[in-house]
């Protein structure tokens, strides 16, 4: 059989950058073509019924019956119009995708037989039943009792693909407990909007609501489908468990930034199309720094839109890489040695007033806004930095974490100099200097004056995981392939909370006689001194930080396993239940599911590895061993003996490593089954999940060195893997 990765190549070589066409030269006129918008609504909709629809999704007034039904028929018309003959409700599910059934519109319109019709009722829009047992639930819902339902979340609008109207949808079991990311999201987004409200009311009240926004920024890899297709680790692990480093990598720092390759433009722009069409604001695409990877932003928008638009843009990537001879990698560490793949997730707080409040403002009560914002922020990271790092660990981003190019796996956060001044001077002056009574603006602030604008890119730090650029934070340590909820939810959750906290604390110290302003800066004070352990500006990626942060108390751990057990800390049940996020239950549940998760995809990629080493490696390198030998052998038959020793010596050292490597190979292997089977009988999956951690992982790179050695080793000709050099540089 000829050799599947020359011919991937081969083609590969040959493929020309397909041609993709503007739907129109006007990204606006095609905007949202898609999407249930606002604009489809008022054509689609009675006055009256967008009006209660509005009421619904802004005030959070009930949705009824009737209103659902009127809503329904809009929704049929607009989705038949556009093509649609089906419709799904769309949701996520623990697995990080999203989920969906698609059925169809048709219905008898009388008794079985009569002829159909196109049914669409309130009733089927806003709830329904998916035979929902096999998604995972962290035994809430176990497989007997498979009754979960999803109910529309009219705050997110409805879209097409191809011929399905889908309805974004919460997944929630029977006895109420949360199946998904968005339920526990909406209920962070309330929270956080109810507490920062209350504490806007000091500075401003005619604020009546607070937005939490994201602006994510999606890392990826495209790799060429041909050989994507001859590398069975990719294809059922989205990385490679092997792989020599390329000769050439990123040493050059030549692709970040640098012209994006033909194929690629085709694939970014087509990308782009689809992504407008859906409403969804593409803005920034550019070269990432390793070979072949990627980056794409959209302007941030409200937190929940953001998601699912990011799930969303996920899917479409995915899609559109194959229209175009790529497969799309999302996986957080696809190459060894190489930068791994995040998904930044900025993230700000607005108000309905239009005032972003991690900005600086014209005003000393805004700027003391702003301060206070930060200051609260600062104290929820630095209690909870465990848990927000609990937030983003999986399986997957355990490699990129702490691997010298991505975030350390311990959370700081990095304020820049001019803010951090700010905070300082608080801290060192009191609060009767700082706080100055002008007769004419009736209160000054005694600090240092803070610019109004702080964006400076010269003052970015890229190894923080928690890094505030100006006008909000930006969390790095998001993983490329995760649900952003799950970052969101804690991170509002723990603000909320905090914020809460403080408008407790103040309102206290004012009903004792203090002053507002007062009450206020002596508690950020206070905050300021407590939150310190949190910050830092450093270099993140150095050893020096690691030990720093551990005297510092701030969280280091860095088994995965062990990570999640930060989400029931009596403290953290305590916080998701005050915040009204997240029961105990559910808190244990969704640990079950984590736990469950990292141990299947390592067991996967164990099989995988195992399969690929005796399938692929070792007969492999044994047929290169077989041809040495022939030769040595021939050697041997023309020469005396003491000449074919000296003729054949390079070979015979090389016969000799093979057969030493294969040995070991076949060694670790078998007892990287034999560990497995043993974790595999563990039933609590907490501690299966620690065994995987503990004694499976080190088996990868073991075998991995060995399996890397012979690559080098091993004739090309006879190579099957596509190497890191054609994986990465060919597109
Ligand atoms: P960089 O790579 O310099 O960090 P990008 O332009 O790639 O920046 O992405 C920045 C992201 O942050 C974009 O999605 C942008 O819309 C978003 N963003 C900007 N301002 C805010 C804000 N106030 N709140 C949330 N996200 C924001
Ligand atoms: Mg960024």
């Amino acid at each position: 059989m000829s050799n599947l990765r020359f011919e991937a190549i081969k083609e590969a070589f040959k493929k020309k950058a397909v041609e993709v066409s503007a739907p129109s030269p006007i990204i606006s006129d095609y905007f949202g073509k898609y999407v249930f918008s606002k604009e489809q609504m008022v054509q689609y909709l009675s006055k009256e019924t967008l009006k209660m629809l509005t009421n619904v999704v802004e005030r959070g007034a009930t949705l009824d019956r009737e209103l659902a039904n009127h809503i329904a028929a809009g929704m049929k018309r607009w989705a038949i119009e556009t093509g649609a003959t089906h419709y799904t409700h769309w949701f996520q599910p623990l697995t990080e995708g999203t989920a969906q059934k698609h059925d169809s519109f048709i219905e008898y319109s009388g008794r079985p037989g009569s002829h159909v019709i196109e049914e669409f009722s309130g009733k089927l829009l806003a709830q329904q039943e998916p035979d929902a047992s096999s998604f995972p639930s962290g035994g809430i819902r176990n497989t007997f009792e498979a009754r979960g339902y999803t109910a529309w979340d009219p705050s997110s609008p409805a879209f097409i693909i191809d011929d399905t109207l889908c309805i974004p949808t919460v997944f929630i079991s029977y006895t109420g407990e949360a199946l998904d990311y968005k339920t526990p999201l909406l209920k962070s987004l309330n929270a956080i909007d109810k507490a920062a409200t209350e504490v806007c009311q000091y500075f401003d009240s005619s604020v009546k609501k607070v937005f939490s926004y994201l602006g994510w920024e999606q890392e990826y890899f495209l790799v060429d489908e041909g050989l994507y297709a001859t590398r069975p680790d990719l294809v059922l692990t989205g990385r490679t468990l092997m792989g020599h480093e390329s000769a050439k990598n990123q040493q050059l720092e030549d692709h970040y930034f640098g012209s994006i390759p033909t194929r690629v433009q085709a694939y970014m722009k087509d990308l782009e199309f689809e992504g407008y069409k859906y409403g969804i604001p593409l803005k920034t695409r550019h070269n990432e720094v390793a070979p072949n990877q990627f980056e794409l932003a959209p302007i941030f928008g409200e937190t929940n839109l953001a998601v699912d638009q990011n799930l969303l843009i996920m899917s479409i990537m995915k899609k559109v890489a194959r229209h175009h001879g790529f497969r799309l990698l999302l996986h957080e560490k696809p190459f060894a040695g190489i930068n791994g793949s995040g998904k930044h997730n900025n993230w700000s707080l607005g108000t309905d007033t239009g005032i972003g409040l991690l900005m600086p403002g014209k005003t000393p009560e805004e700027n003391l806004q702003f301060i206070t914002f930060i200051v609260n922020i600062l104290l929820a990271v630095y209690k909870h930095n465990a848990l927000l790092k609990a937030s983003i660990m999986t399986a997957q981003n355990a490699h990129r974490l702490g691997a010298n190019e991505a975030p350390p796996a311990i959370i700081s956060a990095f304020l820049g100099s001019q803010v951090s001044a700010v905070l300082g001077k608080l801290e060192s002056s009191n609060s009767e200097d700082a706080i100055i009574l002008d007769p004419k603006q009736g209160m000054k602030l005694g600090i240092a004056k803070i610019p109004e604008v702080l964006l400076d890119n010269t003052d970015r730090n890229r190894t923080s995981p928690f890094a505030f650029t100006g006008n909000r934070f930006e969390f790095r340590a998001v993983g490329s392939s995760a649900n952003c909820s799950s970052a969101m939810i804690v991170l509002n959750s723990i603000v909320a909370s905090q914020l809460a906290e403080f408008k407790k604390t103040v309102d206290a110290r004012i009903t004792a006689g203090s002053t507002k302003h007062k009450a206020i800066f002596d508690v950020l004070k206070k905050y300021i001194k407590e939150a310190k352990p949190i910050c830092f500006d450093g270099n993140g990626y150095s050893n020096a930080w690691k030990i720093e942060a551990k005297k510092r108390g701030l969280d280091d751990e860095t088994s995965v396993p062990l990570i999640y057990d930060a989400y029931t800390k009596p403290e953290s049940i305590a916080l998701f239940e005050n915040v009204g996020v997240f029961s105990e239950r559910e808190l244990h549940a969704r640990n079950e599911v984590k736990w469950e998760t990292y141990t299947k995809k390592i067991q996967i990629e164990a099989r995988v590895l195992g399969d690929l080493v005796l399938n692929h490696i070792i007969p492999v390198a044994t047929k290169y061993q077989s041809s040495l030998l022939d030769n040595v052998h021939k050697i041997y038959q023309i020469y005396e003996k003491e000449k074919a020793a000296e003729l054949s010596a390079h070979n015979t050292s090389i016969i000799e490593e093979i057969s030493e490597r294969i040995a070991i190979i076949k060694l670790k292997t078998l007892e990287l089954v034999n560990t497995r089977k043993k974790a595999n009988a563990i039933e609590d999956e907490r501690g299966k999940a620690i065994e995987y951690h503990d004694k499976i992982i080190p088996f990868f790179d073991e075998i991995r060195y060995h399996v890397d050695k012979l690559e080098l080793l091993v004739d090309d000709e006879l190579w099957t893997l596509p190497k890191y050099r054609e994986l990465l540089f060919i597109r």
